[in-house]
């Protein structure tokens, strides 16, 4: 299906800045922001709800005290991000004004996601804002994420954060203009329905045009989006007005979409989430509950794999290790 048609229906994105394209020379560039700013404001004149989410906290936080992102402790970072990220919302206030649009700064940890309670406030907060017509401006809230309740990278805060407003698209604008096959291709691929083995070991690797780690999160995000049946393009923040000819359909980037998948809220935010363990079942379980939909009993489980608790998520699989449903623990 062609992109002008697969987007007629959409309503709300949301848009991520990464660091590199709000920056110069690890400093944050006022207008590097503008430009998005002008960009975002006339999108939604033209009907689109957007919602951000941007890096550059702890860039930001480094450029203001002098000091430089590598070789710093967790703590470091993190009170980088403190001087940081009011800096970054200064500036995402200054220029939006330009245009007589309001934002609202929220911060968010992986407890937010986790906890379907939180997740559901953070929903309300965000529709609450959408309404009075303020554009929500999120970041993970560096300054309390240690480790194991960090989300860690903003392309997959902003997947949580696709499936928390139910958006209808996550644009990831970066330095790289879209996912590369190969390191010789002149374009990158276009279109992308299915995140096989091949794709993913291809983010992994060196065949991707501009560095790795990038690219693994990236695809990581659309495989998240893809199984919500959702839409997700990678493109260049730096090409002239990128968002306009994203949503006018242009060829630009590269466009992953799912199938689309009737399930609802609660499955989706399940699906969302990282299993805290795993349970392997035997052939009659896996028959309950994938074809019959019944839950899964104590007696189908033949081995179970790291330490979760009540109202934990865990992942199950079939005696060969395949995945075949994740769920909520329940005893
Ligand atoms: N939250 C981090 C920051 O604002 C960015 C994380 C990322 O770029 O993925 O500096």
């Amino acid at each position: 299906m062609e992109r002008t048609e697969l987007f007629k229906k959409i309503k709300r994105v949301v848009v991520k800045i990464g660091t590199s394209s709000i920056t110069d020379d690890d400093r944050i560039s006022a207008a590097k922001i503008e430009g998005f700013a002008r960009q975002i404001s006339s999108i939604r004149k033209s009907g689109y709800e957007v919602v951000i989410v941007t890096s550059g906290a702890i860039s930001a936080g480094a450029g203001i005290l002098g000091m430089k992102r590598t070789n710093l402790a967790i703590p470091e970072k993190q009170a980088l991000a403190a001087v940081g990220q009011a800096v970054l919302m200064n500036e995402y206030k200054s220029c939006f004004s330009l245009y007589g649009c309001s934002v609202g700064q929220v911060l968010l940890t992986e407890d937010d996601m986790r906890h379907r309670t939180r997740f559901l406030n953070a929903r309300n907060t965000l529709n609450a804002l959408i309404n009075m017509d303020v554009i929500p401006v999120i970041n993970e809230n560096d300054t309390v994420a240690v480790n194991e309740i960090k989300i860690g990278d903003n392309d997959t805060l902003s997947a949580h954060v696709y499936s928390l407003v139910e958006a209808d698209l996550l644009v990831l604008l970066s330095d790289i203009d879209g996912f590369y096959n190969d390191l010789n291709d002149p374009e990158p691929v276009r279109f992308i329905g299915k995140i096989s083995d091949d794709i993913r070991s291809r983010a992994g690797g060196s065949g991707t045009k501009h560095g790795t780690g990038g690219m693994v999160t990236k695809v990581n995000a659309a495989e998240m989006i893809m199984r919500l049946g959702g839409m997700m393009v990678i493109a260049d923040g730096g090409e002239e007005s990128v968002l306009e000819r994203v949503l006018r359909g242009e060829m630009t980037g590269t466009l992953f979409a799912g199938q689309s998948v009737k399930v609802n809220s609660r499955k989706k935010w399940i699906s969302m989430r990282k299993g805290k363990g795993i349970v392997v079942i035997d052939d009659g379980a896996v028959n309950a509950i994938t074809k019959n939909k019944k839950s899964l009993l104590a007696a189908g489980i033949t081995h179970v794999n790291g330490r979760f608790v009540m109202v934990d998520i865990i992942d199950v699989v079939n005696s060969s290790d395949v995945p075949v449903a994740r769920g909520i623990v329940n005893y």
